[in-house]
């Protein structure tokens, strides 16, 4: 890590699992020489003060990033247009605005008309993350041979998202520049597809073990929650914890990324009827094709060094 300044005060805007991270990451390394931070609720400024990972806890959003030469929205997607419009006013020209949402086309939608003459907007995404929330959930080394995805629209300053790329790069993170629509896409499939499914699996089991428990009063028996727990094996486990995610993010997620949710999903859709009829007919040689393709894939993202943990569970990249 580099431990050069790269900016002399950062705000970091919403103080959850990300927020701090950054924050504690600033920090370790000494990336910059002021870290102010802001929360909505004095519960979690209060935790955020006594957690001592930066150098400023405010209560008003215009002392954290008024003279702030970058402020990172850290806070769910669908609070972004009212804090980009309320911090407007008091950002510094010559400023940078970014943000680490997981959907970027809504960003710019919400934020880019409140950025003042004068104030840089670029636009990032750490693709890294656990299912944990909360200012007390953040680490360090959260972002470590992660990607970090930049989505400047086109004319932004070029040494804004140069500098913004040395932060992020001196934080751990591998950066791509992608274009807002690209990601969109790229994120439905690889993200946020496999977070919708887990959220259907895990609510279709427990709707089931209600029926379970109906059908097992009709005939004299008892069935109880902890068979389902203790009878899960892996496969369900796992779909459990990225079940477990923050319902609020991702419920924005679902409706900021609307359009490239639904295509992904017509195309699953398809792929499940096939699967689903190979079952019924039978044609094991096509089931075991489709499982060799998807394990080299697997292979793939292990030989990428995206496979690997770093907190007490592995992380999950919205
Ligand atoms: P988090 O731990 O739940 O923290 C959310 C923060 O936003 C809290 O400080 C909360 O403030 C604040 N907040 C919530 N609603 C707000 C509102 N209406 N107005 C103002 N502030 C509000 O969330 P997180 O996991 O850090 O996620 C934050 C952002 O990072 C999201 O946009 C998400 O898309 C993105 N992201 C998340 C992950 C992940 O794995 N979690 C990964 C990559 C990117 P109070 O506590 O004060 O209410």
């Amino acid at each position: 890590m580099s431990g050069t300044a790269l900016y002399d005060r950062v705000a970091l805007v919403g103080i959850g699992l990300i927020g701090s991270s950054i924050a504690r990451a600033l920090r370790r390394d000494k990336l910059a020489r002021h870290v102010a931070c802001w929360s909505r609720r004095p519960e979690t400024r209060e935790t955020t003060r006594r957690l001592d990972f930066c150098d400023s806890v405010h209560d008003a959003l215009a002392d954290a990033v008024r003279d702030a030469d970058l402020v990172i929205l850290c806070a769910p997607l669908g609070a972004n247009a009212e804090l980009a419009a309320a911090m407007a006013p008091h950002l510094k020209k010559g400023a940078t605005i970014s943000d680490v949402g997981s959907v970027k086309q809504a960003v710019i939608r919400d934020v880019g008309p409140h950025v003042p003459e004068g104030v840089h907007f670029v636009p990032g995404h750490p693709v890294a993350g656990t299912e944990h929330s909360g200012p007390d959930s953040g680490f360090a080394e959260l972002f470590e041979r992660r990607w970090c995805i930049l989505t400047p629209p086109p004319g932004t300053d070029q040494d804004a998202v140069a500098r913004l790329t040395r932060l992020w790069q001196a934080m751990g993170s591998k950066v791509e520049i992608m274009d807002a629509k690209h990601h969109d896409r790229v994120l439905a499939i690889t993200s946020h597809l496999p977070h919708l499914i887990a959220y259907t699996i895990v609510g279709t089991v427990t709707d089931l073990e209600d029926h379970l428990k109906r059908e097992a009063a009709d005939a004299g028996t008892i069935i109880d929650r902890a068979e389902i727990v203790k009878f899960s094996a892996g496969g369900f486990r796992d779909f459990t914890r990225i079940a477990a995610s923050d319902p609020i993010m991702w419920r924005d997620i679902f409706l900021n990324n609307r359009e490239s949710v639904l295509e992904m999903l017509g195309r699953l859709s398809e792929d499940l009827a096939a699967l689903q009829r190979a079952i019924r007919w039978g044609e094991g040689d096509k089931l075991e094709a489709w499982f060799r393709r998807t394990r080299v894939i697997r292979r793939g993202i292990i030989d990428a060094g995206q496979a690997g943990t770093f907190a007490a569970t592995e992380p999950e990249k919205p």
